[in-house]
């Protein structure tokens, strides 16, 4: 963790000890989703997923631009960048009001993910995404918010004057910002709920078992393979289990009406049709 100008700069992992002892006396019950556009992969000189540039730089270059715009300061609370480390604005620490959003920023903490996730932009690298989805699950959870589309919001479910659309609409929306392929699926509400919002559901589940530490890239590929094995084990147990109380197969229909008589009822395992169309072709033999 290190504090230099305007920032504390942390480490993924360091981030849920860090917001566990800050003490939050506003009221918080919105979480914002931004993308910065600019600065993005290019402008932090991206070089085999290695940002080249100053990080500090980066971060003053925004705040500066903010404060040239009239701001008291950095317009976000947080900054998610390109590798995962998350700074914090210390010109705008968690209990200040952000600019985000025009018109819609009491009540709501601003994040700003570094890059521009419009399509035909960035590609998230995967220490960023961790980081992403870990960073709004600690939030949800120190600030007792519920994991849904009504209180983490993409900046492009607003309009120009921050009323409330609730989805991204094409020249209602004031801006694309989280981007048009935002996590890989865009920035509607459908989009959000497709992967953002589940995957951050499902980290509070896992932080709430114990997890403090966010997830490595590698470890997150562990887990769903696992979860495919697991998914795919659990599909042949599903048709092996039906093979044990089946309705009469076609193949043993001729079989059945000849025994049917001596048959309870049309179910059984797919042994037992078996062995009554081998009985029966044994018993067609002998009378011949
Ligand atoms: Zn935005």
């Amino acid at each position: 963790m290190i504090t230099k100008g305007n920032f504390l700069l942390m480490e993924p992992s360091e981030f849920k000890g860090w917001l566990d002892k800050q003490s939050i006396t506003r009221k918080i019950d919105k979480l914002q989703v931004h993308h910065t556009a600019s600065p993005n992969y290019s402008t932090r000189q991206m070089v085999s997923g290695v940002a080249k540039q100053d990080v500090w730089k980066c971060l003053e270059g925004m705040r500066s631009y903010h404060l040239s715009q009239g701001w008291s300061g950095t317009g976000q609370n947080i900054t998610v960048l390109e590798d995962g480390r998350i700074a914090i604005s210390l010109d705008r620490d968690l209990n200040k009001t952000p600019a985000g959003i025009k018109g819609a920023n009491t009540g709501a903490l601003c994040v700003e993910i570094v890059g521009n996730f419009d399509l035909g932009g960035d590609t998230m690298t995967d220490s960023q995404r961790q980081a992403v989805i870990h960073l709004y699950a600690c939030l949800a959870l120190k600030l007792n918010i519920p994991v849904d589309t009504s209180h983490i919001v993409y900046h492009a479910w607003y309009t120009a004057s921050g009323a409330w659309i609730g989805d991204y609409k094409k020249g209602e929306s004031s801006k694309t910002c989280p981007g048009t392929n935002f996590f890989g699926q865009g920035n509607t509400k459908a989009a959000a709920e497709k992967s953002f919002i589940p995957d951050v559901k499902s980290e509070v589940e896992r932080i709430k078992k114990g997890g403090d530490e966010p997830m490595t890239a590698e470890e997150k590929k562990q887990m769903d393979e696992l979860k495919a094995t697991v998914e795919s084990q659990a599909k042949w147990i599903a048709t092996q289990k039906a093979k044990e109380n089946m309705e009469c197969p076609k193949w043993a229909e001729e079989a059945y009406e000849y025994y049917k008589d001596y048959i309870t009822d049309k179910k059984g395992s797919y042994e037992f049709w078996r062995l009554i169309v081998v009985s029966y072709r044994k018993e067609k033999v002998r009378k011949n």
